[in-house]
């Protein structure tokens, strides 16, 4: 069995054709993967473990990807999200610094912004206005 590229799922040969490793797992369950996918549902794009593998329509696993999605994003994408929503923000990244290093009670940092203190909270626990210059970031989720 010869795992390939990286991103891709794997493949493997399997009665003289490449075949995904799933789709032939999911055949030896007994599973009907006619016009289907043999996908997965931990999240690892090479697993190929019989208990993570789940055989659905493409319609089924359109609507599941873009429910992920909204879950896991890249976090090259979400940096670029964050910046589109940065630009029409009330706060910038300067009285975001400010807000950080304020140590007064978050109630009056925040009628002092007209924020709420939820905002607050979350800018310092670092929610929002998440610093991505910070090359750590990917270890956060
Ligand atoms: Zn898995």
């Amino acid at each position: 069995m010869a795992l390939q590229l990286r991103s891709r799922s794997p493949v493997m040969r399997y009665q003289g054709k490449h075949m995904c490793v799933r789709r032939v797992v999911a055949l030896a369950m007994g599973h009907n993967i006619e016009g289907k996918v043999a996908t997965y549902k931990c999240g690892n794009n090479l697993c190929v473990n019989p208990d993570h593998i789940v055989v659905m329509t493409k319609t089924t696993l359109q609507k599941r990807t873009n429910k992920v999605n909204v879950q896991y994003m890249h976090p090259t994408r979400r940096q670029r999200v964050a910046a589109a929503r940065r630009a029409s923000a009330k706060l910038s990244p300067e009285i975001v610094q400010k807000i950080r290093d304020d140590t007064r009670a978050q109630r009056k940092i925040a009628s002092d912004y007209g924020i709420t203190q939820t905002t607050v909270s979350r800018i310092k626990r670092g929610e929002m206005w998440r610093d991505y210059t910070n090359s750590f970031i990917q270890l956060f989720k």
